[in-house]
């Protein structure tokens, strides 16, 4: 099989952050001291060698980008200061970009105005609608003497809104994923003829990796702390798309429900782990002190901003529906849907969804690739030699 060299790649890819190319010499440092790196899957020494000789193919077929955790154990060790771990990262964003068939993905990270363009017109679009809705309806279903927010926002339109854009959201997410399992896939020196029932069995891998990122607790003791840290925001995230996407006719009421109904602890637990996710992000970015922090590309910080004025806006939403003040109620509602708006469509398929789906799914197709080769070292081992 002819490999092609891309003369064009390590330009390419330093567009996304890879800046430190020249000084890697090769020396393995890096793969030696990544915990997370065994087997057949080895890196970063190897993955960086693909991206300097301008293997595109072979980069595309390794999944290894999306195993690194980016805990920095290879960037502080590195003898060459070549920064392996930020590496990686560029990897990732240079990947996700070719996934995404819309081509949104490359120039949301390599152009900072076109990101802020398209965040601006994202979030205009609810406020567009809404204007609308009131202009048809003459401003009659805008109650001003109390507050009553499924009056100003139907709730069922809303929640039919919410799952129209979902659907196109998962729709970009699931295509980015076949065209990520093709390529990986495709690389295996093996035939793909596994039997249907080993990808229905071994979308367990997935799932516990979806829901655990446990290789992150492998990365060593010291980076313990920080996965706590994510699971309990990543736990936050996952109950307001639920209360949001699959029961947002509960969570958005005009109900005063009592402190210790689910409604309400649900949402203060969601909004509690997105604030203080959001802040520990900044202010880590801000610090510099770990190497996960040291290079921010404006995605990194956009996806903690948007966290925050969310809940940030929830919180006062929340306020001042109880307190019965209608505009600001009215007003806060309109603000925390376009941040939301504009942050679930700038990070499906580019940000850190892209990241929450890859990673796992790199997990579940190195392990397809390991059933593939151990059914055909078995039925290698079964056929009789010849003569
Ligand atoms: S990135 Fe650094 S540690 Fe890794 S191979 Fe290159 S020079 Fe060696
Ligand atoms: S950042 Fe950590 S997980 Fe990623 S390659 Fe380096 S040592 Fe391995």
């Amino acid at each position: 099989m002819s490999t092609r060299v891309d003369p064009d790649l390590r330009r390419e890819v330093a567009r996304f952050g890879a800046d430190d190319l020249d000084k890697c010499i090769n020396c393995g440092n890096c793969t030696a001291v990544c915990s997370l790196s065994e087997g057949n899957t080895v890196f970063p020494r190897k993955t960086i060698r693909y991206l300097q000789l301008g293997l595109k193919e072979k980069l595309l077929q390794s999944p290894e980008p999306w195993l690194c955790y980016y805990c920095g154990e290879c960037s502080d060790t590195c003898p060459r200061d070549a920064n392996p771990g930020e590496t990686m990262m560029a990897l990732r964003r240079w990947a996700t970009a070719q996934y995404d068939r819309s081509g949104h993905a490359a120039k949301f990270y390599t152009s900072a105005k076109r990101l802020w363009m398209a965040i601006f017109l994202r979030a205009m679009i609810p406020l567009v609608l809404l204007a609308l809705f009131h202009a048809i309806t003459g401003f009659k279903w805008i109650v001003t003497d109390h507050v009553e927010l499924n009056t100003f926002a139907p709730v069922m339109w809303v929640w039919l809104a919410v799952v129209i854009h979902f659907i196109f959201l998962g729709y970009r997410v699931m295509s980015g994923s076949l065209t990520m399992s093709r390529h990986v896939l495709g690389a295996s020196s093996q035939p793909f003829n596994l039997p249907f029932v080993v990808y229905l069995s071994e979308l367990k891998t997935f799932l516990l990796h979806f829901f655990t990122q446990k290789r992150w607790r492998e990365c060593g003791e010291q980076h313990h702390r920080r996965w706590l840290e994510h699971m309990f925001f990543v736990s936050g995230y996952l109950i307001m798309l639920l209360l949001v996407v699959g029961l947002l006719g509960w969570f958005q009421t005009d109900k005063i429900y009592p402190i210790y109904h689910p409604q309400r602890w649900l949402g203060y637990y969601a909004t509690v782990a997105l604030l203080y996710g959001s802040i520990s992000m900044f202010v880590g970015r801000i610090r510099k002190r770990d190497q996960i922090h040291k290079f921010s590309d404006l995605t990194d910080w956009l996806f903690p901003g948007f966290l925050f004025v969310g809940a940030l806006t929830g919180i006062l939403l929340h306020i001042f529906r109880y307190a019965d003040w209608p505009w600001p109620t009215y007003v806060m509602y309109v603000i925390h849907v376009m941040a939301m708006v504009a942050m679930l469509d700038v990070e499906v398929g580019i940000g850190k969804w892209a990241h929450m789906i890859y990673r796992p799914l790199a997990m579940y197709l190195v392990r397809l690739r390991e059933r593939s080769e151990e059914l055909a070292l078995a039925a290698g081992a079964a056929t009789p030699a010849a003569n």
